[in-house]
């Protein structure tokens, strides 16, 4: 039986492209709650909010929020709140072990869920979760910036539901839409009460911006919260421009997630080295092994959604399978 780190021994090393932006100067801001900031246009609109560090290692979302809370936001209309959310985690990063900082004692995005929130365990990510709570129960439209653990095209998760797939068509980019029910292990913040009601006229998007450390990664999480406040109607296109890549984004294309592979041990291993968004012809062909089972995808044209070894263990979820929906 492997271990973690000799898995992630195995796994393609990626360079730290990109500059770790000291964030303490944003540690008190006029919410009441440390690293979150809060810019009120004085005119009716929604509460819109960009959530950056769900995932301590994730620092394009960081790089993104610390830009935009320096470049002075005057919204149009409505309120923006712009914040950090697992600070703890972002602190311990180490560029010689850059994966562990993901979290400190669980994954802070499997804890959006009234029992969990409302629940007498205690964890630093619960204990954030809960401190953040009050402000994200009254935001109308939130953004929470992720990055990817490999080098995968960028790509926008909208849920499963019909309000979530028009959101992300709003905000137009990244260019691949996935739309899925999110993880067994606990909810996320992008399906937490409204988020995930039908019924309810709030909306949630999370962005996966590219690999962690890249530049280009950085780079389409800050176009990504543009597009973002110009499509919630808080912020004028012109204002933004310039922080925004060049060019007309490409058509979005929507994936729907059907269900997702699950390791049981440190053993799994993928039959290619697949990046994502791959998309596999033929029904039953095999796509890992673990010790002697095999996972084979279950249709023709089954799409690879977000592989990756680098958390590898019992009950963790390693890739996604999906197919292309016509929109
Ligand atoms: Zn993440």
């Amino acid at each position: 039986m492997k271990t973690l780190e000799q898995v992630r021994a195995q796994l393609k090393h990626y360079p730290v492209e990109v500059e770790f932006p000291d964030i303490a100067k944003w540690q008190h801001g006029n919410t009441g709650v440390d690293y979150v900031h809060s810019i009120d246009s004085g005119v009716a609109g929604p509460h819109v909010m960009i959530l950056a560090l769900m995932h301590g290692n994730e620092v394009s979302g960081a790089i993104t929020v610390g830009r935009l809370l320096q470049a002075g936001l005057r919204p149009l209309k409505g309120r923006i709140t712009l914040g950090f959310a697992n600070v703890e985690a972002y602190r311990r990063f180490d560029a010689r072990n850059p994966d562990a900082t993901r979290y400190v004692d669980e994954d802070m995005n499997r804890v959006w869920s009234s029992s969990r929130l409302d629940g007498a365990e205690d964890s630093v990510e619960l204990r954030r979760a809960r401190e953040l709570r009050p402000i994200i129960d009254t935001v109308d439209y939130m953004l929470d910036l992720h990055s990817m653990h490999e080098e995968a095209p960028p790509l926008i998760v909208s849920g499963p539901l019909e309000k979530g797939i028009r959101f992300a068509a709003d905000v137009g980019a990244p260019e691949h839409v996935i739309i899925d029910v999110g993880h067994p292990n606990g909810k996320r913040m992008r399906d937490y009460a409204g988020f995930g009601d039908p019924a309810s006229a709030k909306n949630a998007l999370l962005i996966e911006t590219g690999q962690h450390f890249s530049t280009r990664s950085k780079d389409v999480a800050m176009d990504s919260a543009c597009r973002f406040l110009i499509a919630t109607g808080v912020m004028a296109e012109l204002d933004l421009r310039a922080f925004m890549l060049a060019g007309a984004p490409a058509p979005q294309r929507f994936f729907r997630v059907t269900e997702p592979v699950v390791a049981t041990s440190y053993d799994f291993e993928f039959a290619e080295d697949y990046r994502g968004m791959e998309i596999i012809a033929k029904a039953g062909t095999v796509i890992a092994r673990e010790g002697a089972r095999e996972f084979v995808t279950p249709y023709d044209n089954c799409v690879i959604v977000m592989p990756s070894l680098r958390q590898l263990g019992p009950g963790v979820t390693v890739v996604r399978l999906g197919h292309v929906v016509a929109r």
